[in-house]
């Protein structure tokens, strides 16, 4: 007799909503091995290499099924429609193959739970008709979530764009955030994406958890703001930090081998790391600013190049043209910094590089998962956002955990040289910059607490845990 316990898991399209909650999958079976997960993948085309390359890693408990891919084409959606559009009509259109995945996998199984991308909340209706508990995977944070849940509400009370408030609006337990720093989907309310957005979030309450990559220590005041009696929201459980721990890197070792040993000689902490997540890319004129910025700031870094492009999100579900991104760098730049910096095209392996005892900062899109990996290293930062929930973590990481630096941005959206090389110094050798990153170096303690055997987080995995074993 099959004596495991079964979860289903649907997962999102694309690395940063695929690969988390794979690591909370293998999480959960390596503290509670009679788990069995069954992951569903939706691809739009096909998935990205560092995607694939996961797959490669995972314990035999673990099953990943590709669904049929979604053709672009089939979305029905305009050239240029939001990502957040494509990654959730993306899911919808795979729903009918879970349904039948599902259909013949329970006549001889019985999933007790299904837990499910943020992106993916149609597939509640799943978990109703195979009679499994739900729940939501949320791979950011819960202040980012609290503002989502806060829109019900928002939505209600506002007349305006959220940009146009003259205010912060107070979300509670939050730092609060403005308007123009909410969700990309949030900032035009006409818009098919926002009431898209709505629909997600009125499901998520639908939902019997919700599960989230963060820790008590880290968003106290969001968590126990969320969790607070009487409250509408869903039972949350605060999971995190869940991270990697080494980018997987394929073929591609003599990338790994460059970084390394060219770290290897630097001081310690002595390095800016610069990196805009797995899809983030800047336009022409930005990446002039920031490489003449680097450069005034006379120090050293290690900087993840892409390609210029007009839409920040441009190599999100794309992998960027053949087009070397050296290519557009000012001239004479990779001369005259060849001392002082390394510039890798594309991607690199930035765990192996966050650990690293030669970084000292990170200049980050505020993606989430970069979010954690800096903190669980101890690493401050500089808080560059670009697109989707990553505005409203800048606020969080520079104005509530007050470990990261923001850049202003001129009236043409561009962070200038000037200002880029001050903050880069303030980080890398002022007083703010002493005291942040003892900041973070606290947080990076309260993160191995919570992943200890008697730790917040790993309790709180092993009550759902024990939760789902007793439906059995
Ligand atoms: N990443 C990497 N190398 C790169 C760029 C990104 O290993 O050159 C990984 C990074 O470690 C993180 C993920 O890709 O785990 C990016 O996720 P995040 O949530 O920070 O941003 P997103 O990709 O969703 O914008």
């Amino acid at each position: 007799m099959d004596k495991r316990i079964h979860i289903a898991v649907v997962a999102g399209v694309g690395y940063s909503h695929l690969v988390p909650i794979l690591q909370f999958s293998k999480l959960l079976v390596h503290l509670h091995p009679y788990f069995h997960v069954t992951c569903f993948i939706p691809t739009l085309g096909s998935p990205p290499t560092a995607s694939k390359t996961i797959l490669q890693t995972l314990p035999s408990n673990i099953n990943c099924t590709f669904l049929p891919p979604v053709d672009p084409k089939d979305l029905s959606l305009p050239q240029g429609s939001a990502l957040a559009l494509q990654l959730q009509l993306t899911v919808n259109h795979s729903l009918q193959s879970i349904h039948q995945a599902l259909k013949s996998l329970t006549l001889t199984t019985r999933f007790v739970a299904l837990v499910v991308d943020s992106f993916a909340t149609e597939a509640l209706d799943l978990a109703k008709e195979f009679n499994m508990l739900s729940y939501v995977y949320f791979p950011s944070g819960v202040t980012a979530l609290s503002s989502y849940l806060n829109f019900l509400k928002l939505d209600k009370e506002t007349s305006c764009e959220y940009r146009d408030l003259p205010d912060a609006i107070q979300i509670p337990g939050c730092v609060p955030i403005h308007g123009r720093d909410l969700v990309d989907q949030a900032q035009d309310r006409s818009s098919q994406s926002y009431k898209f957005l709505l629909r997600r979030v009125e499901r998520f309450r639908l939902f019997d958890g919700v599960i989230v990559n963060s820790f008590l220590e880290i968003e106290k005041g969001p968590i126990e703001a969320m969790t607070e009696e009487g409250s509408e929201n869903p039972p949350l459980y605060a999971v995190g930090p869940i991270i990697q721990m080494q980018t997987k890197y394929g073929d591609d070792a003599n990338r790994l081998l460059e970084c390394l040993s060219w770290l290897n000689k630097q001081q310690p902490c002595s390095v800016l790391y610069v990196s805009f997540g797995s899809g983030g890319t800047l336009s022409q004129e930005q990446i002039y600013e920031l490489a003449l910025g680097l450069e005034l700031s006379d120090h050293k870094f290690l900087w993840v190049v892409r390609s210029p492009s007009s839409a920040a999100n441009t190599a999100y579900l794309s992998p960027q043209n053949e087009v070397d991104p050296l290519k557009f760098l000012p001239s004479g730049f990779s001369e005259r910094t060849k001392e002082k910096g390394l510039v890798i095209p594309s991607w690199a392996p930035q765990i192996q590089i966050l650990s690293h005892s030669s970084v000292g900062g990170f200049l980050t899109h505020c993606g989430w998962n970069s979010t954690l990996e800096s903190v669980v290293h101890g690493v401050p930062l500089i808080t560059w956002p670009l697109f989707a929930e990553q505005r409203t973590n800048a606020v969080f990481l520079s104005e509530g955990l007050k470990v990261g630096l923001r850049p202003r941005l001129n009236k043409n959206g561009i962070a200038e040289k000037d200002q880029i090389a001050r903050l880069i110094k303030c980080l890398m050798e002022g007083e703010e910059g002493g005291e942040m990153r003892n900041r973070v170096k606290e947080l990076k303690e309260a993160a191995n607490s919570a992943l200890k055997e008697d730790g917040s987080s790993t309790k709180t995995l092993s009550q759902l845990a024990l939760k789902w074993r007793n439906l059995v």
